[in-house]
């Protein structure tokens, strides 16, 4: 769909049957297309990528340059084989291109730290075992590739008709980037502002010291820009940047309240926070019970990124228990 002269709006599945879609975007220019962000890598997702240009009129030898927002599998599986079609060049920012190997080719050493860093955040071993194969079924959809060219905040790229900027905006990623264009007023914003979602910002071993300060800097670094079009990475396209960004603000300020009210009730873990916390959703259990262990790996790891970044702040203190982290209210 043309969602405005030169925007192009593709919808891409999840794999096996998850009723997520990820949005790409073709955005045309008098010195040939930007394509921000690819999709899994399966074969609906390939499909459904190239009905899409067949229907807007759309070639893969236009696409110049494909732009990955950032290295999650959602937006990066397919751009090995979209450049194969296109014979365009990659391009990602620097601290998510070094993420590539260990995510998706040696992922073992990763996916260990990461059980480890879940067990001494109080997971059950079993469910740590369970969350740790999730991060394997992930890379099946990923061909690894390293990107062509890496960029940085300020860097710019042009197709003649939009001039886009780099914005360097971690925290969902440590380099997770967005793509600004000045003069038309459109941001590419791949998962940081999303319109009907919280945006995941979680702790894992390559996250950095602090993702939610990090999250909560590059909302306001976003959200300072005019913008009259917000491209997200799912969901729907809006031009409301300034009341959504606020929307997520106040979010925010909502989960830091329930967490501090969970260890108001005496010292916790993380995983007995976010236990707590799914209770709330619907006064049992069931919520987090029904979870897929890749939704609990999100849950949990979300909770770890608010209670350090609560440290950090010197809201709560944080100890540690014969190997278990623990924390309480000051
Ligand atoms: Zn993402
Ligand atoms: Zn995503």
């Amino acid at each position: 769909m043309e969602i405005v002269t030169g925007v192009h709006q593709l919808r891409i599945p999840f794999p096996e049957g998850i009723e997520r879609l990820t949005n790409a975007y073709v955005i045309e220019g008098n010195r040939g297309s930007i394509l921000v962000d690819c999709g899994w890598d399966s074969s609906e997702a390939i499909w459904a990528f190239r009905e899409q240009l067949r229907v807007e009129r759309l070639a893969f030898e236009d696409i110049n340059w494909i732009v990955v927002t950032h290295v999650h599998p959602d937006h990066f599986g397919m751009a090995a084989k979209l450049r194969e079609l296109c014979g365009a060049k990659i391009v990602m920012h620097r601290a998510d291109a070094e993420l590539i190997r260990s995510r998706y080719v040696d992922y073992r050493s990763l996916a260990e730290e990461t059980e480890k860093m879940l067990l001494a955040h109080g997971v059950p071993a079993d469910e740590a075992a369970r969350m740790r194969a999730a991060s394997a079924w992930g890379a099946q959809y990923v061909t690894a590739v390293e990107p062509d060219v890496v960029v940085e905040d300020g860097d710019t790229i042009s197709n003649g008709t939009f001039q886009m900027e780099v914005l360097h905006t971690p925290g969902h990623t440590p380099g997770h980037l967005c793509l600004y264009d000045p003069r038309k007023r459109r941001l590419f914003c791949g998962d940081i502002v999303l319109f009907d979602a919280m945006p995941h910002v979680g702790a894992n071993p390559q996250s950095g010291k602090d993702p939610v300060a990090e999250y909560k800097s590059s909302l306001e670094y976003v959200s300072e820009r005019l913008v009259s079009f917000v491209f997200p990475g799912h969901g729907p396209v809006f031009n409301s940047l300034g009341i959504r960004s606020e929307e997520l603000r106040r979010l925010l300020e909502t989960r830091q309240r329930q967490i501090l009210a969970v260890l108001d009730e005496g010292l916790k873990d993380a995983y007995q926070v976010t236990r707590v916390l799914y209770r709330g959703v619907d006064a049992s259990d069931a919520a987090y019970e029904d979870l897929h262990a890749r939704e609990r790996r999100a849950g949990v790891t979300e909770v770890i990124a608010w209670l350090r970044h609560l440290d950090a702040c010197g809201k709560i203190a944080t100890l540690d228990q014969n190997g278990r982290t623990v924390y309480l209210a000051k």
